[in-house]
């Protein structure tokens, strides 16, 4: 997955709530509260990624790493590039993971509350991307059957029950070739939609992309990426709906891993969908042409589950 942003969870919950979903969930301090502010702070955190894998761009992210994916940019220097990377080199829960041996669980289903919003694309030279901040005259948000005041009219009214825990849709984007892989094998594509709760931890559902039908989300992003690298796309008037994404079935894997990208935070829930949708050969061609491969390699699993949802 690219970034969402650069905190980290608190203290003493990063390594609880990697399983909350499949028993119950490990935070489960009720959260009355923490709404206002964690609009505000997640309104906040997201800021787009900034970075670039063209060499072309070395002026432009002089103040900011420049990795990629390739030669000295490449994952294997990563952890050298900034301290604040050093995860992407000695982590012992890193993304992404070869998906093989994994145990049936009664897990959780997922809960996708996902709204239409209108089409914001972002290519940050690593990927390209779909924000999913939106802007709403809403006083009010209904998250998990409550109603709560809202202060700000941004809001990320789209959200992904986990238990009772609310996590709100940032963004979604690509990477080709897939980077997790089953059985050894990867797929031509995969999409990550980022969501993040109110504690700052994240939950990932990577979706894989096999040679197909063309994928009219991706079209969409691809039919409107900005001329200039950094900036978001506004007002094609286009909407999008990242349920459109979803495969039929909602059996998944699930383990707890990172961001795929600097600077490799062990913070992220990870469910990758079990069945895959399509794309055409075109789309993958037209999105290696823009962007390049951007799959990290595989990581070890080390001690870590991976379950699947019976
Ligand atoms: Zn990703």
């Amino acid at each position: 997955m690219e970034r969402a942003d650069v905190e980290s969870a608190p203290a003493g919950m990063q390594r609880n709530n990697l399983y909350a979903i499949h028993k119950r969930p490990v935070c489960s301090k009720k959260q009355t509260g923490w709404y206002v502010s964690a609009l505000f702070l997640i309104a906040a955190a997201v800021v787009p990624a900034i970075g670039n894998s063209g060499s072309s761009q070395l002026q432009e992210t002089r103040h900011a790493p420049h990795w990629g994916y390739s030669g000295q940019a490449g994952p294997s220097h990563w952890a050298d590039m900034d301290g604040k990377f050093a995860l992407c080199g000695s982590g012992k829960r890193q993304s992404p993971v070869d998906i093989r041996d994994a145990n049936p669980q009664a897990l959780y289903p997922l809960d996708f509350q996902y709204r239409p919003v209108s089409l914001h694309v972002l290519n940050n030279g690593h990927t390209l991307q779909a924000n999913y901040n939106t802007a709403s005259g809403d006083t009010t948000v209904v998250i998990g059957g409550n109603t709560y005041p809202l202060k700000s009219k941004q809001v990320y009214d789209s959200t992904l029950m986990l238990g009772d825990v609310p996590y709100n849709l940032l963004q979604f984007h690509f990477h080709s070739p897939s980077e997790h892989a089953r059985d050894g094998r990867r797929f031509p594509m995969e999409v990550h939609l980022v969501h993040k709760n109110a504690n700052g931890n994240l939950a990932v559902v990577g979706i894989f992309l096999k040679r197909g039908k063309h994928n009219p989300t991706l079209q969409k992003l691809l039919e409107h990426v900005p001329s200039t690298l950094n900036t978001v796309s506004n007002g094609t008037g286009i909407t999008i709906n990242a349920t459109d994404l979803l495969p039929e079935s909602r059996k998944m894997f699930h383990y707890g891993g990172s961001l795929t990208t600097p600077p490799c935070s062990e913070n992220v829930n990870w469910f990758v969908m079990k069945t895959p949708i399509e794309v055409s050969d075109e789309q993958v061609r037209k999105f290696t042409q823009l962007i390049g491969r951007n799959a990290r390699p595989l990581q070890q699993a080390y001690w870590r589950d991976m379950l699947v949802s019976e």
